[in-house]
């Protein structure tokens, strides 16, 4: 099982004892020097070679720029351990910082700070702007010769953080297949600087080492080791980089403006470093040729994405992918939400539109009740109308039917008591003409007795007709033949102004036909003069019914009194010799109605009245059954 060693963790307490005495020291180093009125500007540095060495490089490109820079003291404030640079640069304590690519990074996206230059690195007399990571081994370690090889070795390199001394040579690792942290048999990290890694592996303490690019070079150039002692593992050739490399190359150190630091300030540092000679004993001492415009540092972010190291460690290359299964919980609630949300949605718009219907049928049903109610109203108060008339009627009925009863049942009792006082005087003349008023009297008694019979089948609907085809001519010359006595009797001459064969045919009743007929016709000849003149005359009318006028030269009817002699015993006439029971005409009304015809009178007091019979004509049909 490979393990794996981290030193960095066991000497944390001593490294923040040492940051503390660094930072002591610098703190006394600009309160000797400082120029009192001059403004102290700190540059946080990375001292990848150690404190000392790393001030004895930088230390003048501060004083450069305190020298460019007129009221400001620039300062260097180097610190070893990148934990300890990014907490100090948390802090605020710098103004400006000088580290490596991945540790500006981090800074760039944690504490807002950015790029304003470019080192331009000088080795072997040339600048360069790009940096990797070598993988090295001892010359004579046969067993190693590719990145897999490094399988169950033991490897050492700076610093977990370090970026060319570690992270490059991890994305490389990894690239080709091989996860150093656990196919390893451990990876350890030195601390302190990249030259005790050199000498970790040239020992034989660890069977590969990690170190940024030109570090063996300029090791070899001090004299402290022999290139040839080493042997490059996954060595890479580029064009124009003349250093030993095991991997990609990436931007140089860049020259870093804090938050806080002001544009203004930012703007004279970047110009101040971009102008400085190559010659200047600040560049020749910080090995460099100078400064350049910011590199592009997209590839370090994409480096750290892929390693997920600070501030890329919750990175995802697909967010999309790992979305629901990072918010599961809450896609899943959401889901439901949302599900119950619709179904409830769905629901209240179903009852709503149960409740619209079922209200749209409540009212249409309120709207039908109250209809009928007006409707069953109406017909109520009609049939009480209807009913209070017909009580009137009834009433008046038997009102006038008491009287016309009782004058008859007088003149009964009346003669009969003279008759009986004729009979003891033994006066048979006397007796004989009361008993004719007897007789005459009760004659007409029964006469009304039959004829409100008549009138009571009638209207109870007991008296049955039978519609048939009648030829109408020939019907009422039959009714004339029978009245010719009462005619001649009473001297009134009758017309007829139609021919006699006339071949009008109607749907009749036949008996109700001639009772309707003889009614009419007597009323002319009995309230007529003497001498006087009857007309009848037949029509047939586009309508589909015959019409027969029935005129005379009599009384005439008051006008306001034709309204009344179609009711029951309403009797008109002041003569009162005519006979009559006032009945005739208010049955004739009623069979003349039931055979589906009419009746109407036009009348002119003193001059006559026409009566009008409108009969039915019989259709093809019924003509074919005529009664001849
Ligand atoms: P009545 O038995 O009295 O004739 P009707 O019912 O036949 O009864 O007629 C009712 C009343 O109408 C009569 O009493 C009479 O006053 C009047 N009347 C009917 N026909 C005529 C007519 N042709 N001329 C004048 N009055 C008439």
């Amino acid at each position: 099982m490979p393990t794996r060693v981290n030193f960095t963790g066991s000497i944390s307490s001593v490294s923040t004892v040492f940051t503390f005495l660094q930072l002591t020291f610098v703190c006394l180093m600009l309160i000797i020097s400082a120029d009192l009125n001059a403004k102290t500007i700190k540059i946080g540095l990375r001292a990848h070679f150690g404190v000392e060495k790393s001030m004895q490089q930088w230390k003048k490109t501060a004083d450069y720029l305190s020298e460019k820079i007129p009221g400001h003291k620039f300062v260097m404030v180097p610190l070893v351990g990148l934990p300890e640079l990014m907490s100090e640069a948390e802090k605020g304590y710098f103004d400006f910082v000088l580290t490596n690519p991945s540790s500006y990074v981090e800074m760039e996206l944690g504490l807002g700070a950015s790029a304003i230059l470019t080192l331009r690195n000088k080795r072997q007399g040339k600048a360069y702007t790009n940096f990797g990571s070598v993988i090295f081994t001892r010359k004579n370690n046969s067993e190693i010769n590719l990145i897999s090889d490094l399988k169950g070795k033991k490897i050492v390199a700076v610093a977990k953080a370090a970026f060319g001394g570690w992270r490059v040579a991890l994305r490389e690792m990894l690239s080709e297949g091989f996860d150093p942290y656990t196919q390893a048999k451990h990876v350890s990290f030195s601390g302190g600087i990249q030259q005790d890694v050199v000498n970790i592996v040239r020992l034989g303490n660890a069977d590969a080492g990690v170190v940024r690019t030109d570090m063996l070079e300029r090791m070899a150039a001090a004299g402290q080791i022999k290139l040839d002692e080493f042997k490059i593992i996954n060595a890479k050739n580029i064009k124009n980089f003349p250093f030993l490399l095991s991997t990609e190359l990436y931007p140089e150190w860049p020259f870093i403006k804090m938050k806080h630091a002001s544009t203004e300030l930012s703007t004279k540092v970047a110009l101040a470093l971009l102008t400085m000679p190559a010659e200047h004993p600040a560049a020749i001492t910080g090995k460099y040729i100078g400064w350049t415009v910011p590199e592009d540092y997209r590839p370090v972010h994409s480096l750290m994405q892929q390693l997920k190291v600070r501030p890329y460690e919750h990175y995802k290359e697909h967010p999309l992918e790992h979305f629901f299964e990072d918010y599961l919980i809450h896609t899943i609630v959401a889901v439901v939400v949302l599900i119950s949300f619709t179904f409830l949605m769905f629901y209240i718009f179903a009852i709503n539109r149960q409740l619209v219907a079922t209200k749209y049928e409540q009212d249409k049903l309120m709207q039908e009740l109250e209809e009928r109610v007006i409707e069953r109203t109406y017909d109520l108060n009609e049939a009480k109308q209807f009913a209070e008339k017909a009580n009137e009627a009834k009433t008046q009925f038997l009102s006038n039917m008491s009287h016309e009863f009782r004058t008859p049942m007088n003149a009964i009792l009346g003669f009969a008591q003279l008759l009986k006082y004729d009979v003891a005087n033994k006066d048979l003349e006397l007796a004989e003409d009361n008993v004719n008023e007897i007789l005459y009297a009760g004659r007409h008694l029964l006469e009304l007795v039959n004829e409100v019979l008549d009138l009571a089948k009638i209207e109870t609907g007991k008296y049955e007709i039978n519609l048939q085809p009648i030829t109408l001519a020939r019907e009422i010359n039959d009714v004339l033949s029978l009245l010719k006595v009462l005619a001649e009797k009473n001297e009134i001459t009758i017309n007829t102004k139609f021919d006699e064969s006339d071949e009008t045919v109607i749907s009749a009743d036949l008996r109700s036909l001639r009772q309707s007929l003889i009614n009419i016709i007597t009323n002319a000849i009995k309230y007529n003069h003497v001498k006087g003149e009857i007309n009848i005359t037949m029509d047939s009318l586009n309508d589909g019914y015959c019409r027969v006028n029935i005129s005379d030269s009599g009384d005439g009817i008051a006008e306001d009194a034709l309204a009344k002699i179609f009711e029951p015993f309403e009797r008109v006439t002041n003569r009162t010799d005519i006979e009559g029971t006032g009945v005739g005409l208010s049955i004739t009304k009623v069979l003349v109605e039931i055979m589906g015809g009419k009746i109407s009178v036009e009348s002119v007091l003193g001059k006559g009245s026409v009566f009008s019979l409108y009969f039915k004509l019989a259709d093809e049909n019924q003509k074919q059954n005529t009664i001849q």
